[in-house]
Order: C-alpha cells, then structure tokens, then sequence
C-alpha cells in the first residue's frame, strides 16, 4: 500500500533540515521489536533496517537485504505490524519523523541500526545521527555489523553507544575477513566503546576458527564479552551449490565454551530467541 510521506510529523530541529540536504539511504524496514540476539536480548528495540550487504553468509536469514529494494516497509504503530509502504531512497527528514513517531509511547530501551550491513551508508549515519541524538536523547544508538568494514565505522564511533559485531567464522559463513575483524576490534577499543563480539556456530565450526575468535578478541580487549550463537537452520537453501548449516550439537557447544573460557572470561551461548515465540 503507498501511502503520503510522513515527513510532515513532528520535526523542529533546524539541524535536521540542514543535515537533511540530498541526504538519503535505502531502507528495508522500520519496526519495533523484542531484541532477540546478543547482549541486548530481552530488550524492545526501535529497529532501522538499512539495504545493501556487501557479505553473503552461508547462514543469512536477511538476504532479502543484500541488494537495494525499490520500496521499503515503515511501521505505524509500535509493535503492531501495521506497515505502509515507501519509496526509497528515504531522507534524512523522513526517517526522522518515522522514529519519533514510532517512538511515541517512549518504550523503547534504544534503537538499533542493522541490516544488510547498515555501514554500507556511513556517510548518511554521519549525518542522521546528530539529529537522531537531538531529538531523541534518551535513546541509546546500538549498532549492528558484520565487523569487516574498519574503513567505514571510524567516522561514526563517536554517534554510537554500543556495537554487536560479528565474527564471520569461515567454517560456518563462508566469509573470511579476520584482518579486517581484527582491526575493526582495535579501532573500537581505541575509541572506548562498548563492544560484545558474537560469533554464529553450528555443525560445521573448526576449532581453528574458534580459536582464532579468541586470539582476535584477545589481542583487542580479552574483556570484549563473546556470545556463540547456535544457528537457527534456514527454511530453505539461499546458495544452491551449499547445503543449510544445521545446530551443532549440544556436547559440541558446552566444549567450545570450555575451551574459549580458557582465555576470555566472557562467554556466553545465547540462541535467537526471537524465532522461539515466534516473532519477525
Ligand atoms: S552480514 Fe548479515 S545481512 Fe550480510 S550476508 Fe551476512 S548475515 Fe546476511
């Protein structure tokens, strides 16, 4: 359904009609929802999920993200699903407006900027962040990423308040990005933010790359919190040529805790709880 822009909703900042000139990022939704990964589990969280993914991760379950979409979905009501249609790109202006409106009952604990990979659009987070700070200052900036784009996140550390980075193991992804992940990791804790690495596991994860998760964390901060997260087998293939990872056995994953603790004292086993109770 397409419906009127809703940038006529509340906006008086003058800085967001500056920062607002030609700036725009392609949008897949906008929804409120229950956090169900990672340190920020349990929690209601504002979701922006931006478009584009430069990755393609054998366990994917966003690959309706990977490239830009003509349209993107912006919920009206917090929680209630009731979403209209709208053209993308998106500005700056509007997106604001969607938040603020979304945010009208003030349950949100913070707002999570995911993905796709949301720093694929850093130069407009440089800009939308400032005024999402402004005018709404409560809420904490969480941000989503796969941790292989250093390049990217080093422009906007200052606008965040907290990073769930991914560790994209190769027995389990596909991707191989360790130096980048590495740099990624020094880059934050230089910067002093709050950072938790999680890393998806499942029946095919080598103890080399696991190994290799705890040197990386090890050589930025061995106090950066690790969560392993069991993977939730796709309904169906997403790469023809590559069969659905599948959960790795319980035994499995009780050993690699052990093993990790051995050198990092934060490590946690946390599935998805989202698609437990079943919501989107
Ligand atoms: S980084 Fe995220 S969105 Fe991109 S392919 Fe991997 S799992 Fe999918």
């Amino acid at each position: 359904m397409d419906t009127p822009s809703s940038s006529s909703a509340t906006l008086v900042n003058p800085a967001a009609s500056a920062a607002s000139t030609s700036a725009t990022a392609s949008l897949v939704e906008i929804f409120s929802a229950i956090q169900g990964e990672g340190m920020n589990i349990g929690t209601r969280q504002l979701f922006i999920r931006f478009g584009r993914c430069d990755l393609r991760c054998n366990f994917c379950d966003s690959a309706n993200t990977w490239t830009g979409q003509p349209t993107c979905d912006i919920e009206q009501t917090a929680g209630l699903r009731d979403f209209v249609t709208q053209p993308n790109p998106v500005s700056l202006e509007d997106l604001v407006g969607w938040v603020q409106r979304l945010d009208g009952d003030r349950v949100h604990d913070s707002i999570s900027l995911t993905g796709g990979e949301p720093l694929l659009h850093a130069k407009f987070l440089q800009r939308f962040l400032p005024v999402l700070r402004e005018e709404l200052p409560l809420l904490p900036i969480y941000l989503e990423t796969g941790g292989h784009r250093p390049d990217l996140v080093e422009s906007i550390l200052p606008l965040l308040d907290s990073i769930g980075m991914d560790m994209k193991l190769p027995s389990v992804s596909g991707e191989n990005r360790w130096d980048a992940h590495g740099e990624f990791l020094r880059l934050c804790v230089d910067k002093n933010v709050d950072i938790f690495v999680k890393a998806i596991v499942s029946d095919t994860t080598t103890l080399d790359d696991l190994d290799r998760t705890g040197e990386l964390i090890n050589a930025a901060d061995p106090n950066i919190p690790l969560i392993l997260q069991p993977v939730t087998p796709l309904p169906k293939l997403i790469k023809p040529d590559y069969p659905v990872p599948q959960a790795p056995a319980p035994e499995d994953v009780l050993a690699w805790q052990t093993r990790l603790k051995k050198v990092l004292p934060q490590v946690r086993v946390i599935p998805q709880s989202h698609k437990m109770i079943g919501q989107m």
